[in-house]
């Protein structure tokens, strides 16, 4: 069993800063979890938490069943792979991969047959006498991974791991971490900064902000249902669109015109903001239903398979004083340059309203 959960949590560093504020978070046995949140929200803090490289201040921190606050980081069970590899640059990649196990005091035979294991899922075999100075970027991560997966541990704790490989090797590797974290089944509590590497990993993905679990939930209902404009904000790319509008007889009144109030809305305000997706704007050339209006092209962007326009609302977007560029995912292959004008819509019905 090897089950993470953190009961109220807290972690004030010793200046009085508190950096994680009453935490609770369930990670189920196998699962993939993802803490995502930007720069300084306590991600790293937490994770060291559970690796008990940082001291919990306050609430407990249960392994497999067990309270592990005060436990050792070699008594917890654990393997944690860091953003800069932390290889010994002396030892050769089978001397790095096995030099935990050779420290535990385990038999020769027996490292050398995990050593080989782990090169075998990582695709590492030919490398295994190499030193991590002849190494790619992305081979060096593979050595880090096995260092980790060699200790056949209860979890893998993983902090920005891809951080320092470039684009397209982060994509690759991306798809790596997940396929052996399957083929494993160990669980894994996996810090990033990336959306996107939240989205695609993760089983569930828990947002922070400030110290704060913003939300818990699965990628696709957190893009779906964020719980507040915070995680609205934060999950998706290009981000969401947040216009002002106003619930009055029982309309929600955008910019753009009257819609339906969303299923699932519960306030008493009358100003609000309404959260819309880039891909529920289109070109009314497209489809013609929904609400149209006159959309003035500001920047076009063209990612390949996907074309981003940003674009300031026309003549009949009233308040465009209060109103930020918005972003469409326009769903064609071609619009005019930037600066002309089109026709858009927006699907009333795929409109989501954040609060
Ligand atoms: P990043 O993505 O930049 O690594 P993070 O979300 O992982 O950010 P943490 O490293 O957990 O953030 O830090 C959380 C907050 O705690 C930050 O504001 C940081 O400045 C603060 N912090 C970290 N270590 C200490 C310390 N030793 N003393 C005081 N404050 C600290």
């Amino acid at each position: 069993m090897a089950q993470i959960t953190f009961q109220n949590i807290w972690k004030r560093y010793p200046d009085g800063f508190e950096a994680v504020k009453d935490m609770s978070l369930d990670i189920r046995d196998g699962e993939f979890m993802i803490l995502v949140g930007p720069s300084g929200c306590g991600k790293s803090t937490a994770l060291r938490m559970v690796a008990g490289l940082e001291e919990i201040t306050d609430g407990d921190l249960i392994i497999g069943g067990n309270r592990v606050n005060e436990l050792a980081p070699r008594d917890r069970d654990i393997a944690m792979v860091f953003q800069n590899y932390a290889l010994y640059p002396h030892m050769t990649v089978r001397e790095n991969m096995g030099f935990a196990l050779k420290l535990a005091k385990v038999p020769k035979s027996e490292i050398a047959g995990k050593v080989e294991q782990a090169a075998d899922i990582l695709e590492l075999q030919d490398h295994l006498d190499r030193k991590p100075a002849n190494l790619s970027g992305g081979q060096r991560q593979r050595v880090a991974m096995g260092r980790a997966i060699v200790r056949d541990p209860a979890a893998f704790l993983m902090d920005e791991p891809l951080s320092n490989l470039d684009a397209k090797l982060r994509v690759q590797m991306r798809t790596q971490v997940a396929r052996i974290q399957h083929q494993l089944g160990t669980t894994m509590l996996y810090v990033t900064h990336d959306q996107t590497e939240a989205m695609t990993l993760g089983d569930r993905v828990a947002v922070m902000r400030s110290g704060v679990i913003q939300q818990v939930d699965t990628p696709k209902h957190l893009y779906a249902s964020p719980d507040n404009l915070f995680v609205a904000g934060f999950i998706g790319s290009p981000a969401m669109n947040f216009v002002p509008a106003r619930l009055e007889e029982g309309k929600l009144r955008l910019p753009f015109g009257d819609a339906p109030i969303p299923a699932g809305v519960k306030t008493d305000k009358r100003e609000v903001i309404a959260g819309i997706r880039p891909e529920h704007f289109e070109d009314a050339a497209i489809d013609a239903t929904g609400m149209r209006f006159t959309a003035k092209l500001d920047v076009v962007e063209s990612m390949g398979s996907e074309l981003y326009v940003y674009f300031e609302g026309g003549g009949e977007v009233p308040p465009s004083d209060q109103l930020d560029e918005l972003a469409a995912d326009t769903g064609v292959e071609e619009v005019p340059g930037a600066g002309s004008s089109v026709v858009a819509r927006l699907d009333a019905a795929s409109r989501a309203a954040a609060g």
